[in-house]
């Protein structure tokens, strides 16, 4: 067994698997995608972008990456979810870009859940207003799904477990409002216990593709 196989055995069936395929290329890809994966992650708009030229066309594509605002055009036409909202401007655009391209763009607000310093994410309160907003109808042209969140960067599961259990605690008030898909949390290092505190949707990158060689 491969170690696609072998990762596909350990997430229960109601868990979304997203395979994040960044700095590999499309062969991998391809190998990946023969066995039935068909939802891939990538972080580069301009490696997307290439990726999916090559590619099936019936892969759908994630951004799980800090998004800038100009490069939102590139991916507009194809995107199939993204994972990384982080900020009201870039929300803005992929409405306004959704509606150029007439259809509607699947997104999750990221959420800022780890104790150490990140640069990217909302924080609590800013993603409760964002959502607010898209309840009043700012955001015609995009589907809020969810939250994504990553967990501090460390080997204390009690802390991971507090931060994903805080993000759990948010997504399920959300939902109380109207009912939310996707709780994205847990990577290849921390992903079952992601799932045990309710994430059902998981994004693993090394523990499929082995080790990235540069630091993303
Ligand atoms: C790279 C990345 C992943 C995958 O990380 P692995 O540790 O390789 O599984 C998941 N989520 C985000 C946001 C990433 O940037």
């Amino acid at each position: 067994m491969n170690n696609y196989e072998q990762i596909l055995e350990t997430i229960p069936e109601n868990v979304e698997l997203v395979a994040v395929s960044k700095t590999h290329p499309a062969d991998k890809i391809q190998e990946i995608y023969d066995l039935g994966q068909r939802i891939f992650g990538e972080n580069k708009v301009q490696e997307m972008v290439e990726k999916h030229s090559l590619l099936p066309q019936d892969i759908k594509w994630h951004v799980i990456g800090h998004l800038q605002t100009n490069k939102v055009k590139y991916i507009a036409p194809f995107v199939e979810m993204i994972q990384s909202v982080d900020s009201e401007k870039l929300l803005q655009e992929i409405d306004k870009q959704a509606e150029k391209h007439e259809r509607t763009i699947n997104v999750l607000l990221q959420v800022k859940i780890a104790e150490e310093e990140t640069k990217f994410g909302l924080e609590i309160n800013e993603a409760k207003e964002l959502f607010q907003d898209y309840m009043n109808g700012q955001y015609p042209n995009v589907k809020i799904e969810g939250l994504m969140g990553m967990a501090s960067f460390t080997s204390d599961q009690t802390q991971v477990k507090k931060e994903f259990a805080l993000l759990k605690q948010v997504f399920d008030k959300m939902s109380l409002q109207q009912n939310l898909e996707t709780l994205s949390m847990g990577m290849s290092g921390d992903y079952l216990l992601a799932i045990e505190c309710g994430a059902n949707s998981v994004r693993i990158g090394s523990a499929i593709f082995g080790q990235r060689n540069l630091p993303l």
